[in-house]
């Protein structure tokens, strides 16, 4: 049984990817705003990890977090057809693998204490399907040794669309065959069940979140709130599962022409948490 967790006392943090190429200032909005980490992500913002150049840039980063006194809670490996762990072209996966390894003792290095992974790219057609399932355990066990031995846990990201775990059957499935791995739970990933009973179904065994709202017909990264997620049970369902906070926002820069700000997101979540406390009682 998982000890319920109490979701006033989670953290609060935001991935980089909303700040784009994010100066110190961006920083200190953050933690003005009351927001107390961050999970960087390890591409964009101009960055490229494929080049020692993106590599400075991105160390850079990391070390201004510290600096601005936000904790560095997880990093977000680069994903994409170049960095697929699971790829059919044999050549292509080794080095994905290779190169998530380095990421991994890197993140571990700048004391990230999660490393968020896709498990595939996409499309993915039905019967490629076994194929990539297949190859992607295979690589996460190796990523999943690898991160032990850096100090880190590796948090595997539920998807949607045709890619990899994109169901929470199928998220069990990759995770049972895995000894120190998570999840990393996507709220707007959740497209074939409701997000209230993917993050339910993952009870236990979610490390880290990505919370944004969506339609339901696609991910979207709106602002909770803006979409049809029922947040109080979400938060219900991962608190029942022990789940320990952080609520990691996961939220695009802008929607429409509406930039949004840290401030935005810690308005967003003393609501939700009023609204769950309200429902929910404590
Ligand atoms: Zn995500």
């Amino acid at each position: 049984m998982n000890t319920q967790s109490s979701p006033s006392q989670w953290l609060v943090g935001t991935s980089t990817s909303m700040l784009g190429d994010f100066t110190r200032h961006d920083l200190e909005r953050v933690k003005d705003a009351g927001l107390q980490c961050v999970e960087l992500t390890m591409f964009g913002g101009g960055a490229d990890p494929s080049q020692a150049s993106g590599m400075e840039i991105l160390a850079a980063r990391a070390a201004l977090i510290a600096d601005c006194g936000l904790r560095l809670w997880s990093v977000h490996l680069p994903f994409g057809r170049q960095w697929d762990i699971a790829s059919p072209d044999s050549e292509l996966a080794a080095k994905a693998v290779a190169s998530a390894k380095r990421f991994l003792q890197i993140g571990a290095g700048w004391g990230a204490e999660v490393a968020v992974v896709h498990p595939s790219t996409e499309p993915i057609a039905d019967e490629e399907r076994a194929g990539y399932l297949e190859r992607s355990k295979r690589a996460l066990a190796e990523l999943d040794r690898a991160a032990h031995s850096y100090g880190i846990k590796l948090a595997v990201e539920c998807l949607p669309r045709t890619c990899l775990c994109n169901t929470s059957d199928e998220m069990l499935e990759v995770l049972d065959t895995l000894d120190g791995a998570g999840a990393c739970f996507d709220a707007n990933h959740a497209l074939q069940e409701s997000s209230e009973e993917f993050a339910s179904r993952l009870s236990g065994r979610t490390m880290t979140v990505h919370m944004s709202d969506y339609d339901g017909v696609d991910e979207r990264h709106w602002l909770p709130g803006e979409g049809t997620i029922r947040w109080s049970a979400v938060i219900d369902a991962l608190a029942r599962g022990g789940y320990s906070g952080p609520f990691m926002f996961e939220v695009g820069s802008k929607k429409g022409d509406e930039v949004r700000t840290p401030y935005d997101l810690m308005e967003c979540w003393k609501r939700l948490l009023a609204e769950y406390t309200a429902e929910r009682g404590a």
